[in-house]
């Protein structure tokens, strides 16, 4: 199918683009990389008269050091995050969940930002930055905010960023030591979205878990923290029937999404699958 008739602009500046967005009289919506809008637009899902490309903005697609956080440019394609050798060294569970979104192809234009804005529920990147409690800065017609991650995902697909807003980088704290993390997905073809996937984080002081993340993703309608295996964990045996223990338990109580491909019992044996499975691998990775 074509895409709705729209209007396209591409400001050189954040300003520019923010007055655009702004303007009431009519809808204008985002343009980063593309690879989730032009397909909206195409299933005639989105009907937006303006489309407001980020492209010609300078400034938006670094990646730099900035005390212990990683800050990575709203339009740094995913491909230059999954390739970045401070990401690999500073935030390992980035470049390693990147590896997984979809093809490179569309890594090469699907940009950071994007996928965070976009908030998928089955996409990798949100379900990352809840798990390492990133912040996100977005500029709007009244200055500058920063939000939590865990602050930004409302329900599908849907954020707490305001239709004026432009997302302009992603903070993501450097891993510590003592810390190992993991991404770890089951989908029917290498590229597609995920059936069930799981990001995880752990950091062990003295054999016991010191601090754990477990984020769920693509089996309810937003990244899915698990507290119930983060308590369980915290302060317990770093070992992985530990885990194992604690993510059988967890399973039963999982509130998961329909999905009509698989049943529930199959979703919820798939996320506890990958949940052992990245929590498990974190732990080998932290020694
Ligand atoms: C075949 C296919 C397979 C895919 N598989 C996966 C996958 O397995 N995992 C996965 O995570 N993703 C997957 N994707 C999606 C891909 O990762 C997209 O690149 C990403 O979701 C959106 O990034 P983008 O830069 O292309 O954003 P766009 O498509 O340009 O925008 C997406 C949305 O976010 C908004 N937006 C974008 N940037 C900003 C910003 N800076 N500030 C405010 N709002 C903004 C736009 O207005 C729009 O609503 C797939 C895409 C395709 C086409």
């Amino acid at each position: 199918m074509k895409p709705p008739p729209f209007d396209y602009v591409a400001p050189p500046s954040l300003d520019e683009a923010v007055a655009v967005l702004a303007d009431e009289d009519q809808d204008s919506k985002v343009l980063a990389g593309g690879q989730s809008l032009i397909p909206l637009l195409s299933l005639r899902l989105a009907y937006p008269d303006v489309l407001v490309d980020l492209g010609r903005i300078d400034g938006l697609g670094s990646i730099e050091h900035a005390d212990d956080t990683v800050v990575i440019g709203a339009m740094a394609t995913q491909h230059e995050a999954e390739t970045s050798h401070l990401l690999h060294e500073l935030c390992p569970l980035v470049p390693e969940a990147l590896a997984n979104v979809a093809h490179p192809q569309i890594r090469s234009r699907g940009t950071v930002g994007g996928s965070v804005a976009h908030g998928d529920p089955a996409a990798e990147l949100p379900a990352v930055v809840v798990a390492l409690d990133a912040t996100v800065r977005a500029v709007g017609p009244n200055g500058t905010r920063t939000i939590a991650a865990r602050d930004l995902y409302s329900g599908m697909m849907t954020t707490t960023l305001r239709e004026d807003e432009v997302l302009t980088s992603v903070e993501i704290p450097t891993v510590r030591e003592g810390s190992g993390s993991a991404c770890v997905e089951v989908a029917r073809r290498a590229g597609d979205y995920a059936m069930a996937g799981a990001v995880a984080q752990v950091t062990v002081e003295k054999g016991t878990f010191a601090d754990t993340r477990l984020v769920l993703f693509s089996v309810s309608d937003t990244p899915a923290r698990i507290d119930a295996v983060e308590r369980a964990l915290t302060g317990a045996e770093a070992k992985p029937e530990v885990i194992a223990r604690a993510t059988a338990a967890a399973a039963e109580d999982l509130d998961l999404l329909a999905d009509p491909r698989v049943s529930q019992d199959y979703a919820r044996h798939l996320a506890e699958v990958v949940a052992r499975r990245a929590l498990t691998t974190a732990l080998e990775r932290s020694a």
